[in-house]
């Protein structure tokens, strides 16, 4: 399949020339090959997207959840039909390798569209009080989606899912990163028939596109993932403007195992959610904190599992990772990992040096760093690539101490054999989300975190409700 060139605007239920004819490159980050050319929308482009999804407004608003679930299944419907041309699309401008692009990236999604269906019995939209007033839950209005590149269609299905059950109009601005598989996706969102304007898209980079929208008046939520820098611009944005604003940011998330844990269960469970994706994950357990008494086997178990998990082309079937997104990332990571051998770390698995094969394109080596304290640069700062650190801990305090002492939030993961000390962990841990002995998050519950991961939650019920107003009604007739 010839995959679309994001050239093109959605706008008001039909495809818009950009106004502009300045376009980026978009690359496939495995070769360094230009794949496509991305347009980029200028004020005259996102007023047109505004405008069409505040016309849209008071018909979404008027739609009960019967009818939102409605376009729901129309949606699943156009998506189920076209993953495959997700995954390449996926394959070629993220570098994901074809099985993860297409069963995870692309087909991973559709949970994530049945936990919105599914979340629509839980939607009450009025609710008499006991003291005789009555409580309306409406469309917070016409929503911003502005989306990263990691995940990029599981992260735009749990904002667009979510606005749609809550009755907001949308303009998405994708990352400029993967623009074809959002392209995609808006072809989708086409063939599902929702009303003109409901659903809008338009491209660009975050200073010109996305900064704009954010900041235009007819916006009223802006819902955000991405890196805590822009995230705190954004927030900054929707101060200036008395926006609603959810945002889901960066991540170092600590994964505290201590001696009474099965080591090979936890650090296969571990590895798997840090390398996967080339590690572009922003809750992926990235700081190993591990009780000393167990500390050499941890490293020695790890060294061992990080050697099944090798770099190989995108194009070709099989569980190993691609290339990293960018030259920018790879470059960071690539600093990050000189930064913690610089600093006293010791390598014990990967490291700078790739095949030479893959030296030309974005490609690290899953790369484990031990000897690691709590105040090194590589322990305090989001790598978002296939790099883990282990730092040893004493005893429950001493773990609990080093894992919240990080300016993020997000996930925090924990692997004991006693039951008692898990739930002290769960509960004293700072993050939006605790995984306990390798669990995996379960599509429709609350993902996002606290600190400088974010404000706010995604996905089913809770992502709804970040969409959703209160409207007090006393004296209804
Ligand atoms: P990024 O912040 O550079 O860009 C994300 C999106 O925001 C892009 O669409 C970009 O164009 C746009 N953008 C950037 N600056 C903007 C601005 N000032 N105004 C409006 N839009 C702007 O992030 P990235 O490099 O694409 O993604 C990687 C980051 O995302 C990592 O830090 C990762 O941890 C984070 N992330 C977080 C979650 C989560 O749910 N917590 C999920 C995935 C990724």
């Amino acid at each position: 399949m010839t995959l679309p060139n994001p050239t093109k605007f959605y706008i008001d239920g039909a495809w818009v020339d950009a106004t502009d004819r300045e376009k980026i490159n978009v690359t496939n980050p495995a070769n360094g090959e230009t794949i496509a050319t991305l347009a980029l929308a200028t004020a005259d482009d996102v007023n047109a997207a505004v405008a069409a999804a505040r016309r849209a407004l008071p018909g979404l608003r008027a739609t009960d959840m019967a009818q939102r679930r409605a376009m729901l299944h129309r949606i699943r419907a156009a998506y189920a039909a076209r993953i495959d041309d997700m995954g390449q699309a996926i394959m070629q401008e993220l570098g994901a390798p074809i099985d993860l692009a297409r069963a995870g990236q692309a087909a991973g999604v559709l949970g994530k569209i049945d936990a919105f269906i599914d979340a629509c019995d839980e939607v009450v939209l009025s609710e008499p009080l006991a003291n005789g007033d009555l409580v309306l839950r409406q469309p917070a209005g016409v929503a911003a989606l502005i989306t990263p590149w990691n995940w990029p269609l599981h992260q735009i299905m749990l904002k667009l899912g979510a606005a749609l059950a809550a009755g907001c109009p949308m303009i998405l601005k994708p990352s400029e990163v993967t623009p074809i598989c959002a392209t995609i996706l808006a072809e989708v969102m086409h063939a599902a028939d929702l009303p003109a304007g409901a659903f809008n898209m338009i491209h660009g980079d975050g200073a010109g596109a996305g900064a704009t929208l954010t900041a235009h008046p007819g916006v009223d939520v802006i819902s955000f993932t991405g890196s805590t820098a822009a995230g705190g611009r954004i927030a900054r944005t929707a101060a200036e403007g008395i926006k609603r604003c959810a945002l889901e940011l960066g991540g170092k998330s600590a994964c505290v195992i201590f001696a009474d844990a099965d080591l090979d269960a936890a650090l296969t469970s571990t590895l798997r959610k840090a390398f996967n994706n080339s590690g572009q994950n922003c809750n992926a357990p990235t700081r190993l904190l591990i009780e000393r008494s167990a500390y050499d086997d941890a490293v020695t178990v790890a060294a061992r599992l990080a050697a099944d998990w090798t770099i190989g082309w995108p194009d070709q079937p099989g569980a190993h990772i691609g290339p990293v997104a960018n030259a920018r990332q790879h470059a960071h990571i690539r600093a990050m990992i000189k930064s913690g051998l610089n600093t006293g770390a010791r390598l014990v698995a990967g490291g700078l040096d790739v095949p030479p094969e893959f030296a030309n394109g974005c490609f690290v080596a899953p790369t484990i760093l031990a000897d690691v304290t709590n105040d090194m640069e590589v322990a305090r700062t989001e790598i978002f690539g296939p790099v883990v650190v282990m730092i040893p801990f004493d005893d429950e305090t001493d773990a609990l101490s080093i894992a919240n002492d990080s300016d993020y939030g997000l996930a925090a993961f924990v692997h004991t054999a006693d039951r008692d000390r898990a739930h002290r962990m769960i509960r004293d841990l700072e993050a939006g989300m605790v995984l306990v002995n390798g669990s995996d998050i379960s599509p429709g519950s609350p993902f996002g975190g606290v600190k400088a991961s974010g404000i706010g939650r995604e996905g089913g019920i809770f992502g709804i409700e970040e969409f959703m107003e209160i409207k007090l009604v006393a004296g209804a007739p």
